[in-house]
């Protein structure tokens, strides 16, 4: 049995299409690592089970629209399938399918018992009023209801969700069953059973994740952040607390620059009126492309899929990159990195905060006995330093990148799961 690739024409590749392709190729180095038999790769190159829904949405002006959604569990080996759902326009299958995929090795890599998912509505959320939004996330979720609750598949926030939208899955998913689930959505309101450190998880695992790979002071380290949503933002905020200078951010409006460092505070208070970094009155606005190519120290991807590219790679001059977003190097730019002696922290490693955390208010709210912040930050440290630990570990016994690593213990621990329960009949 071979892996499945499904054909394509070079004319229609979308980034969708490009973040599968990624995944894949990253599936495939960490199997070939591994020694994984063809039928193993084809079961972990392939999603256990995927669902597109067709979301009708009524207008303020009474007009009904129709929007695809998405909801992809790529594996549930390990337990539960776990991850995100993204409202974005440029969301497909495709996209949704590799999200799910980097999402088991993710979880399987930081060691919580979950397979991983990922779901999407083609949608922008900023051009919808809130009732409309509540409208269709309740639609959405009642389309995928089957496949979804806190044994099954667990959602979380991503980009374009947030505490609301899991707040109100969380009640339509309730009212279904009849009493009160809070273990079926992660990244609720506190009012609802979300987690102390929950809304900073990812950013905080950010900079977890920068202080290690960093391995001195952060004091003056020059940052760049690309994406200033729910985790570049909060990054920004973290790394310079931390002594960190944030020379500039961007998000998909415009980037601005200052080079004696930003007031993180100040930018996130003009975001709020202006809602985008553009216009920002202390600092020089600059291409949000050129970001990714200033000389800093640690550059942060934040944003979508596919930021570092083979056309811009040979340009970044960070020695350092963490990724908070998932998928932001693409691998073509990945080899152009390694060869020019760049690290790069992997998605699946530093921007696993968020399903930590997320992890940590599942088991609180299954236990209904919640935790402390600082039982909650002692955890997430722990486990990201473990993770950290090992990846580096790997890495440097067997010469290969930090990515190559981390998929390589991500996919390993599922592959050995999958032996060890065996093929049903
Ligand atoms: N969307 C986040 C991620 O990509 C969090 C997922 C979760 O908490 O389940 O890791």
């Amino acid at each position: 049995m071979t892996v499945m690739v499904p054909s394509r024409t070079p004319a229609l590749i979308t980034p969708g299409r490009q973040a599968l392709d990624s995944a894949l190729h990253q599936l495939g180095q960490a199997a070939e690592h591994l020694g994984l038999d063809d039928g193993l790769r084809t079961i972990l190159a392939t999603p256990r089970r995927s669902l597109t829904v067709s979301v009708p949405v009524r207008r303020e002006d009474g007009r009904m629209e129709v929007v695809q959604g998405f909801r992809v569990q790529h594996n549930v080996s390990r337990g539960p399938a776990k991850g995100g759902i993204r409202f974005h326009p440029g969301t497909d299958l495709d996209e949704v399918t590799a999200l799910a995929m980097w999402m088991t090795w993710k979880c399987a890599l930081v060691g919580i018992p979950y397979g991983g998912a990922k779901g999407g509505v083609a949608v922008d959320p900023a051009a919808l009023t809130t009732r409309e939004l509540e409208r269709l996330t309740r639609r959405y979720v009642n389309e995928i209801l089957p496949i979804i609750g806190p044994e099954k598949d667990i959602p979380a926030p991503d980009v374009g969700t947030d505490e609301q939208t899991m707040a109100w899955i969380m009640d339509t998913y309730s009212v279904n069953a009849g009493y009160s689930v809070p273990g079926v959505v992660t990244g609720k309101p506190m009012t609802l059973g979300g987690s102390l450190g929950r809304t900073g998880a990812t950013a905080r695992g950010v900079l977890i994740a920068t202080l290690t790979a960093l391995g001195r002071s952060p004091e003056g380290v020059r940052v760049a952040v690309q994406g200033f949503g729910k985790v570049g933002a909060q990054a920004a905020r973290y790394l310079a607390e931390a002594g960190c200078v944030i020379v500039a951010v961007s998000d998909a409006g415009g980037a601005v620059h200052r080079a004696a460092g930003l007031d993180v505070a100040g930018l996130r208070a003009w975001t709020a009126e202006a809602g985008g970094v553009s216009g920002y009155p202390h600092a020089d606005a600059m291409d949000p492309a050129d970001l990714l190519e200033l000389d800093v120290d640690v550059l942060v991807p934040a944003a979508l899929e596919g930021a570092i590219t083979e056309d811009n790679a040979p340009r970044v001059r960070a020695r350092l990159i963490v990724e908070g977003a998932n998928g932001p190097t693409t691998p073509q730019a990945d080899e152009i990195l390694a060869a020019t002696g760049t690290t790069v922290v992997p998605d699946i490693l530093a921007n696993a905060g968020g399903v930590i955390v997320s992890y940590l208010e599942w088991v609180q709210n299954m236990q209904a006995l919640p935790w402390s912040a600082a039982e909650v930050e002692r955890k997430l440290t722990a486990m990201m330093r473990e993770a950290y630990g090992e990846v580096a570990a790997l890495a440097s016994d067997r010469g290969r990148t930090l990515r190559q690593a981390a998929h390589a213990i991500g996919v390993g621990r599922v592959a050995e799961a999958h032996r060890a329960r065996g093929l049903y009949p």
